[in-house]
């Protein structure tokens, strides 16, 4: 048999292996060195730690998935828009919230390219629900102070949640502004700009809802800071 037919082989046994992966003996079998994972981003060795252990509860507890069930069949990623752009794809991600470093998952970039199209979670014949799982880990990093936001994603939301609270729907007009002046990217697609007026995509004026002090209630109750 040729190297690849056998690390196939290796990996389906791997897959069902992971079925019972927090059983006590596998933890202590993987806590006792290092765990060499197939389906791991290359170059790198995958530990198991409390730590590791930790943040799988966390996300089973936040989403309600358990990380283990994932069995790395790919097919999240085969259909994940942002696969090529990203570092670690769903699939990698599920993996290293099952056996990879805590904060080395938190920090990672690749939790914040993720778009939310939610098309991973629609494919997985497991229900293990990728896009909550990534969504989770942001909130998690954000809270343990480890997000590594770019700052053109971190200038998106900001600016997209500043709309909210301010008009309680989006102003595209204002959602671009205020992206360009956080982002500093002044020059970006303004030449798409008048076309989009002129064929009524984007209003000059906000067009705000009546309950924007319940809204702004909820963003100072939420305190949120932008
Ligand atoms: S599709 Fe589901 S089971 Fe398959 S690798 Fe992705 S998350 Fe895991
Ligand atoms: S939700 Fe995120 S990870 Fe899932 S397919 Fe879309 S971009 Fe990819």
């Amino acid at each position: 048999m040729t190297p690849q037919p056998l690390l196939e082989v290796a990996r389906l046994f791997l897959c069902l292996y992971t079925q019972a992966a927090l059983s006590a003996p596998f933890v202590r079998q993987v806590a006792a060195g290092n765990h060499r994972c197939l389906a791991w981003p290359k170059g790198q060795v995958a530990t198991m730690t409390s730590s590791t252990l930790s943040l799988a509860t966390e996300i089973e507890a936040a989403t309600g998935v358990n990380p283990a069930t994932c069995y790395q069949c790919g097919k999240c990623s085969a259909g994940c828009p942002m696969a090529s752009e990203s570092d670690l794809r769903p699939h990698q991600v599920m993996r290293r919230v099952m056996y990879g470093s805590r904060e080395q998952t938190l920090r990672d970039e690749s939790i914040w390219l993720c778009l939310t199209c939610e098309t991973c979670s629609a494919r997985c014949p497991n229900a293990c629900d990728p896009a909550g799982v990534i969504d989770a880990l942001r909130e998690i990093s954000i809270e343990s102070g480890m997000a590594t936001m770019p700052r053109t994603i971190s200038a998106f939301h900001k600016s997209f949640l500043e709309q909210i609270r301010t008009n309680g729907r989006l102003h595209e007009v204002g959602l671009v502004v205020g992206y360009k002046l956080r982002s500093g990217a002044l020059m970006n697609d303004v030449t798409n700009t008048p076309g989009l007026i002129s064929r009524g995509k984007m209003g000059l004026l906000p067009d705000k809802i009546k309950g924007v002090a319940e809204v702004k209630r909820i963003f100072d109750k939420c305190g949120v800071t932008l």
